[in-house]
C-alpha cells in the first residue's frame, strides 16, 4: 500500500499533513476496494456522501478523486468521520467508518512514540483495514437516482421565484416551493436588504 502520492496531494493545500486526512485517504482507498472500483478517475460510476467537511474530505477527495463541483462529492454533516460509497450504476452503498477505539489501536501500534498525536500519524498510515475500519452495506434512505437528478430539470418556486435545479423542489398544496420556503431552511430573512431586483413572482 503505497499511500505517499495521495497523502501529498492530500496535504498539498493543507499547511500540514494531519491524521484525519490520513484516515480520509484510508477510507476512500477502502470505499473503492469495497466497491471493486479501481480506475481513478471513475467518471462518476461512484458518489461518496461524507459526514463530516474538514481535513478528512481532503483525504477522500485524494484517494477518490470525486469532488463537490463534479458532484460526485456531497457532505452530510453529521460531525463523523465516515462516508458511504456508493456505485451509481448499482446503487449499492458501502459505509466506511473508523473502528470506535481506534485512537487506542494506534497507540497500541506504535508504542515507541509516546505523543498520540504522531503515534496517530504513523499508525494510521500502516495499520491493516480490518484492524482500524468498520466496513459495511447500507441502503440509502434516498435512491441513488433522486440523489444525482438529471441534467437540465428547472422549475421556479412559486414563493420566492428562485430557481431550483436537480428536482430539490417540494410540492405542498399544490405549490412548487423550494426548501426553505417550503420548510425551515439554514437561514431566515433579516431587515435590511442591499439590494433586489423585482422577480417575476413577486410582482
Ligand atoms: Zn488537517
Ligand atoms: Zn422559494
Amino acid at each position: 500500500m503505497n499511500l505517499q502520492p495521495l497523502l501529498e496531494l492530500s496535504s498539498r493545500e493543507h499547511a500540514h499533513l494531519c491524521p484525519r486526512q490520513i484516515l480520509g485517504v484510508r477510507i476512500g482507498l477502502a470505499g473503492l476496494k469495497a466497491l471493486g472500483l479501481k480506475e481513478v478517475p471513475l467518471k462518476k460510476q461512484m458518489l461518496v456522501i461524507s459526514e463530516t467537511d474538514g481535513c478528512f474530505v481532503d483525504g477522500v477527495i485524494a484517494a477518490t478523486g470525486c469532488t463537490v463541483g463534479h458532484r460526485t462529492l456531497r457532505v452530510e454533516d453529521y460531525g463523523k468521520i465516515a462516508a458511504t460509497f456508493v456505485d451509481t450504476t448499482t446503487g449499492r452503498a458501502v459505509r466506511v467508518a473508523p473502528s470506535s477505539d481506534i485512537r487506542e489501536r494506534a497507540y497500541a501500534a506504535a508504542p515507541q512514540e509516546a505523543r498520540h498525536y504522531f503515534a496517530q500519524m504513523q499508525a494510521y498510515q500502516s495499520m491493516p483495514d480490518e484492524d482500524m475500519l468498520t466496513i459495511r452495506e447500507v441502503v440509502l434512505n434516498t435512491p441513488i437516482e433522486k440523489i444525482v437528478s438529471r441534467p437540465g430539470v428547472r422549475v421556479n418556486c412559486d414563493r420566492c421565484g428562485e430557481e431550483i435545479m436537480n428536482e430539490r423542489e417540494i410540492h405542498q398544496n399544490g405549490l412548487t416551493l423550494c426548501k426553505p420556503c417550503a420548510q425551515a431552511g439554514y437561514y431566515r430573512v433579516a431587515h435590511k436588504l442591499y439590494f433586489a431586483i423585482p422577480q417575476e413572482a413577486a410582482i
